[in-house]
């Protein structure tokens, strides 16, 4: 297994979460947010994202998966749900990564149940050459190429989500 050298470093991910905190804290300001978040993928970004938001929130997190080792399965698991009644709430969605979309597109309508005022979806990766299901980004980090990236929070296995940056990762051939 090979992890390659930063794709994404450090610093380009911090300056692309302020601005994309920024752009949330205006759209939302005189108001409040709940800021869900996707894991474990998402716990990095999530944890530094809500950092910079400037409006009041409350943060929950759900566990979701889809994926075992590099493949998709298309099928969504949820092994732990948020507590928050999103009832009548301002709700943002925080995910690492969109691939085939069928997580996110799938967790989307099960909040859209739960009747919240409003919906909307941040995520810092986009692998649009993927996608199976539209989904629509609200707030968008990086677009990226079809490759299996880990680090800042992405796993392969279960590992590397504790590097700082992203990297691609490629199977030893
Ligand atoms: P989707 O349902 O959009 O196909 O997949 C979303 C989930 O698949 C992400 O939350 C993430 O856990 C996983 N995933 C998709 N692409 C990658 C990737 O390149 N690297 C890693 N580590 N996970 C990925």
């Amino acid at each position: 297994m090979v992890v390659g050298k930063p794709f994404l470093t450090a610093e380009q991910i911090q300056d692309k979460v302020k601005t994309l905190a920024d752009m949330i804290s205006r759209d939302y300001e005189g108001g409040e947010l709940v800021a869900i978040g996707i894991l474990k993928g998402a716990f990095m970004f999530f944890s530094d994202l809500v950092k910079h938001i400037k409006v009041p929130l409350t943060i929950d997190f759900i566990i979701a998966s889809s994926y075992i080792k590099t493949e998709t399965t298309g099928e969504v698991k949820i092994y732990y749900d948020i507590r928050e009644d999103i009832t009548g709430k301002d709700v943002i969605l925080v995910e690492d990564i969109v691939d085939t979309g069928i997580t996110l597109n799938y967790l989307r309508e099960r909040f859209l149940n739960r009747s919240p005022r409003s919906l909307k979806i941040c995520a810092l990766l986009d692998k649009k050459e993927r996608r199976l299901v539209d989904v629509p980004i609200d707030y968008k980090g990086f677009e990226i190429p079809n490759e299996y990236v880990v680090g800042y929070g992405l796993d392969f296995d279960d590992k590397y989500r504790n590097l700082p940056y992203i990297a691609i990762f490629k199977k030893r051939v």
